[in-house]
């Protein structure tokens, strides 16, 4: 079994460690900051063997020269920022990294930014979705464009419906407040978006989240739902218009 910790950093982003207590190899992803990580290493007693990095945004990046010279972990990332990161290797649409005998499938998911990956690891059915996917959301859409996004949500929803899915920030608050707006009948969606809020008031991390329940949530994995068409008004358009027309809605929400 190996363990997993979320590791808070900065205002909302998160981190996460894994160790594997039989071979003693530690994988961190995504380096946001380097001193809550390093004290978890070192509360833990692990030697960090291995860093995965979903994209190139400066709080997914910025902890990795120290943490990486602390054990001299090996470091991979997408290989479009590469040159600009400098990771040890390069990854992109269907490599695979070994780490402790486990298969770690690289999925490219762009949209948020071109060269942004998602790790999936089959065996513990873990993904992580970096800035693709939140729970109840996903990324703003920086670098890419809508339909490039709604192909790399695609990619996350046809994974495992048991999957875990980690993301690199606690956005749920907003984004509960958000979906409440394009899926108001949704009753597992109001469920969860009160179990959210409760959470979050009590500063409770909502991340991971198990995939099959993001498909029945999630308003950007929903867009063949009558419902929300019929409340967007869009019956007749493409899921990928529809996915669009969701975020639009969400760059100029606040709340
Ligand atoms: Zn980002
Ligand atoms: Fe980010």
């Amino acid at each position: 079994m190996i363990e997993i910790v979320l590791i808070p950093c900065l205002s909302d982003n998160y981190a996460v460690l894994l160790h594997d207590p039989q071979s003693l190899q530690t994988l961190l992803i995504d380096a946001p900051e380097v001193s809550p990580i390093i004290d978890c290493l070192d509360e833990k007693g692990w030697r960090l063997t291995d860093i995965l990095i979903t994209h190139h945004h400066f709080d997914h990046v910025q902890g990795l020269p120290s943490l990486k010279s602390r054990d001299n972990a090996c470091v991979r990332g997408p290989n479009m920022s590469k040159a600009e990161i400098g990771y040890d290797y390069g990854v992109s649409e269907g490599s695979s990294v070994q780490w402790s005998g486990r298969n770690i499938i690289v999925i490219e998911t762009p949209g948020h930014t071109l060269d942004h990956v998602t790790y999936f690891i089959a065996s513990e059915k873990l993904a992580f979705c970096g800035d693709t996917m939140f729970t109840l959301g996903c990324g703003r859409i920086f670098e890419g464009t809508p339909d490039m996004m709604w192909n790399s949500m695609m990619k996350i929803a046809s994974l495992p419906s048991d999957t875990i899915c980690y993301s690199g920030h606690e956005y749920t608050g907003s984004n509960a407040r958000f979906a409440v707006t394009i899926d108001p009948e949704n009753q597992s969606l109001l469920d969860l978006a009160k179990s959210v809020s409760e959470k979050r008031s009590a500063n409770l991390p909502t991340v991971p989240t198990i995939l099959a329940t993001e498909l029945k949530t999630n308003p950007y994995l929903r867009t063949d739902d009558e419902e929300i068409r019929n409340h967007l008004n869009l019956q007749n358009a493409t899921d990928a218009e529809v996915f669009a027309e969701i975020r639009r809605r969400k760059d100029n929400f606040s709340g």
